[in-house]
């Protein structure tokens, strides 16, 4: 399946066409760009696999005219039979977990996010459209920077602001999250582990930058924000900022807003601190002993090496780090810099290895030190090929059915308790009276009931659901977690590495026990209506519930769990029932389509 990318912007286009033959199988066909437009003309250059180098000036005066231009390049070297058009577009505020089909709704829910990215939004919004009059046949498709990141928990995401600032949408997004999340998976592919398993840290350094702290395959913290300004030090963007330099530099300089936000976007980062946004030049001066730029450099990697340790605190320890974009790719010395010092966490490099980098070919080579705990990778970045993977997965999701009533339980608070709990609780030998059976064939919940107790505070009488199981897991609400005075991680049942403890009361004595979770929405089902829902087996799914009625939500990342003989149901917590405003029997509709985006094949 053909797909083509744009990534439109506001002085360039770049385009690839890729060929997604399976799941696992993309490689590229073109790759194309159009730039400096200057004086009714621009440059192009145009490259196939086979070594191909097409280059030189075209009669192209911007970007619109380019992209009129590419039916008869890709003529010109062959290509054809392209099935979709997609394209990047920089934000889809919290609308857009996953590829969206842009028809003419979607494009207008778009429009409504200019103001958060007005320099990245328009000139992608304008490509689509020109793309729609050139391709009237093709589906387009919008792949969002911001998407991988909308799994970022609200203590990531919310600025501590007055309330009305909140309600007129400032919070934090992230970036570059289509980057994050190519180059995450492909460092789990090297490790030869799962991404579930993993605690990492992208780190994506190019003309703009930013880290990302990516737990167990999602997206947990990044340092781009509101807009693509946070954090790092950038090629013109100067990162982290105190928000009280914009008062002061205008009345110190009497600079207006749109001023100093054009200065922020476009004159500072390494520029603002060498003249030059671009490192190779940096690194060739510090070289020739500019003091400037080596102090440039020591402001860049500091930065970067702050928020490395920050992001392993942040996912309570740190098992893999890469570096890609076309610093962290190119750069050996920085990526030395940024590493060095990090012993402390398990990170040490291997000289020679971070020296020897060569990335032809997909590679994805570990630079870490044989006693380094921490995996060091470097790998590029492949944007356009990530977008193209997501949209062939999204044309070859099964087609769009009607949707279907699913049932809706909600859980209260529970535990599951491990034989060695059982005995600590109630005494040597004791065992749990099964009480009402529950839906799930072979649970049941016990006559028994447990005491919870945190600093904060005690919830008495929770339920405790049989059969036993290998590990006590606690699973309480996040109101309940305030109460307990414990910050309880969202996640799914089992995975239980690197949670909180709790104490657990029971009638023989009490036990200290990690394990404490609010547990991550899921809907439980079997092969066969799973089947008839167009459900698969670690598929993520929004479901709509409350029927759109005064409080109806539509719940994204609900997780599918297919098993033998199961019960088809969806599970949500009592703050989430709160929240949906629902009653006793509701049932969950599955959003058909363009939300639904499967577990990667890394996970
Ligand atoms: P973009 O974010 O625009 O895609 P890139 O990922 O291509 O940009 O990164 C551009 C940056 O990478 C520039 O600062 C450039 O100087 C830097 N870079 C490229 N090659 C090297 C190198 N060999 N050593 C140091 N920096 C490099």
């Amino acid at each position: 399946m053909r797909i083509l990318v744009f990534n439109a912007g506001s002085s360039s286009l770049k385009l690839g066409v890729y060929d997604a033959a399976g799941p696992d199988d993309t490689t590229q066909l073109f790759k194309g760009s159009f730039e400096r437009f200057r004086n009714g003309a621009c440059d192009y250059r145009f490259q196939t696999p086979d070594g191909t180098d097409d280059r030189g000036s075209a009669p192209q005066a911007d970007v619109a005219a380019a992209i009129a231009a590419v039916p008869q390049a890709l003529e010109r070297h062959g290509i054809t039979g392209i099935r979709a058009v997609a394209h990047r577009i920089a934000h889809g505020g919290d609308l857009f977990s996953g590829p969206a089909l842009l028809d003419d709704e979607t494009l207008k829910r778009i429009e409504t996010l200019t103001p958060l990215a007005p320099l990245h939004n328009p000139p992608a919004l304008q490509g689509v459209r020109l793309a729609q009059s050139v391709w009237p046949d093709l589906p387009q498709f919008g792949v969002f920077d911001t998407a991988f990141h909308l799994t970022q928990p609200a203590r990531a995401t919310t600025m501590a602001v007055p309330q009305s600032w909140r309600e007129a949408g400032l919070r934090r997004y992230g970036f570059h999250g289509t980057s994050h999340k190519y180059v995450a998976e492909r460092a789990a592919q090297a490790l030869g582990v799962a991404l579930r398993g993993l605690r990492l840290i992208s780190i994506h350094l190019g003309n703009g930058a930013s880290i990302c702290a990516v737990h167990r395959g999602q997206s947990l913290d990044s340092t781009m924000g509101l807009t693509p300004l946070e954090g790092l030090v950038m090629g013109t963007r100067p990162g982290d900022l105190d928000p009280g330099a914009h008062g002061f530099i205008a009345r110190r300089l009497g600079l207006s807003l749109q001023e100093i936000e054009a200065a922020l976007y476009a004159e500072s980062g390494l520029k603002g601190l060498t003249g030059s946004s671009d490192m190779r030049d940096v690194e060739d001066r510090a070289a020739a002993g500019d003091m400037a730029a080596q102090q440039a450099i020591n402001i860049y990697a500091y930065r970067a090496r702050k928020y490395l340790g920050a992001y392993a605190a942040a996912m309570g320890g740190l098992d893999a780090v890469v570096f890609t974009g076309g610093i962290g790719e190119n750069s050996a010395s920085m990526r030395r810099r940024i590493c060095d010092g990090l012993e402390f966490l398990g990170l040490l490099l291997n000289h020679d290895l971070n020296q020897a980098v060569r990335l032809e070919g997909n590679a994805a080579p570990q630079i870490q030190a044989l006693e380094s705990r921490v995996s060091v990778l470097v790998t590029e970045t492949a944007e356009q090929l990530q977008i193209a993977r997501e949209v062939a997965a999204n044309l070859r999701a099964a087609p769009r059915r009607a949707p279907q009533p699913i049932p809706v339980a909600v859980s209260g608070r529970h535990v599951h308790l491990s034989a060695e709990a059982v005995t600590a609780l109630f005494g040597e030998g004791y065992a749990l009276t099964p009480g009402k059976p529950l839906r799930q064939p072979g649970n049941w919940a016990a006559q028994e009931r447990v005491t919870i107790e945190g600093p904060k505070g005690r919830i008495e009488r929770v339920a405790i659901l049989g059969p036993l199981r290998g590990r006590t897991q606690i699973e309480v609400s996040r109101t309940d977690s305030f109460a307990l005075g414990i910050d309880a991680p969202v996640r799914d049942s089992g995975q239980l590495a690197g949670t909180p403890t709790v104490r657990l009361i029971g009638p023989a004595g009490h036990l200290d026990s990690d394990g404490l979770i609010v547990a991550a929405r899921h809907i439980h089902t079997n092969p066969e209506d799973a089947q008839a829902l167009g459900l698969a087996d670690g598929q993520y799914m929004d479901v709509q519930l409350g029927d759109g009625g005064a409080r109806g939500l539509t719940f994204t990342r609900v997780l599918v769990r297919v098993q033998k003989g199961g019960f088809t149901e969806m599970h949500i917590d009592t703050d989430e029932a709160n929240a949906a405003g629902i009653g006793p029997d509701c049932a969950g509709e599955v959003v058909p389509g363009v939300a639904a985006h499967p577990v990667s094949a890394g996970d």
